[in-house]
């Protein structure tokens, strides 16, 4: 799938679940701001799988922390989409952020600071600014992912556990966008369970059972196929209605007082 896409799925997941907007599911219900935050932060998440590629468009979001991070990554989960694109992969992610978010540090005037929340966030919007094109040139990139981090760091839900939900989210659908396409993804990685050669003349399996291993679910094809965009539009649409609505709640409340 797609950058922009996969982006875009973060996003709309996000405001499934965290809007109590109509057409929302609101199993996690936060402020207007934190529905705002969240989908920033997923949109971010949802790409977080893809920097398993060192000269991919992810590690090239802020350079060179995105490259060298890309490097490592690749390296740990086996290659591109292997470890990370696996439900151990995700378990590690969640794990990683849960971790992250509880490294504070005390500053003077401003307390305690959510160091590592805030370390992450410049990541994960570092990487939503280059899937989204939105990015420019590093210094550009850079300064960008900072300042919507700023804001993120001020305007983020009050729970302590929204960082986790928001990666676990953005990364969980990043795999199901994959799983969609034709290569498909190794969900059981470190198993890598090869299709075995008599199996390849049967139809259907023979597409949901990849002979490298790979599950794959294919009603999107390949990658930006006209059927991505048909599936990706509608989901975009929804994802951009939970921003404009929690956005305008929240404007609504400060105009209240
Ligand atoms: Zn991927």
């Amino acid at each position: 799938m797609m950058g922009g896409h996969h982006a875009a799925s973060g996003a709309a997941a996000w405001i499934a679940v965290a809007s109590t907007a109509p057409h929302a599911l609101g199993w996690y219900p936060v402020t207007p701001l934190g529905v705002v935050t969240g989908a920033l932060l997923t949109a971010g998440a949802a790409l977080l799988p893809d920097l398993d590629h060192h000269s991919g468009t992810i590690a090239h979001s802020l350079p060179p922390v995105t490259k060298i991070l890309a490097r490592i990554t690749e390296q740990v989960s086996g290659g591109h989409r292997r470890g990370t694109h696996s439900l151990l992969g995700l378990a590690v992610f969640v794990a990683l952020s849960t971790a992250l978010g509880k490294v504070t540090a005390d500053v003077p005037l401003f307390g305690s600071v959510a160091v590592g929340a805030g370390l992450l966030s410049v990541l994960l919007m570092g990487f939503a600014l280059k899937a989204l094109k939105i990015a420019g040139g590093p210094a550009r990139s850079w300064l960008l992912a900072l300042s919507l981090s700023a804001f993120i760091a001020v305007y983020a839900p009050e729970n302590n556990d929204w960082l986790p939900v928001a990666v676990g989210l953005g990364v969980a659908v990043h795999i199901l966008g994959d799983l969609l396409t034709h290569q498909g993804v190794m969900i059981l990685w470190p198993l890598r369970i090869k299709r075995p050669r008599s199996l390849a003349g049967i139809p259907v399996l023979n597409k949901l059972w990849r002979s490298s291993g790979c599950m794959s679910l294919p009603l999107i094809g390949a990658a930006g196929s006209w059927r991505e965009w048909a599936l990706m539009v509608p989901v975009t649409v929804y994802a951009m209605y939970g921003v404009v609505h929690a956005a305008f709640f929240a404007l609504a409340q400060w105009a209240s007082g």
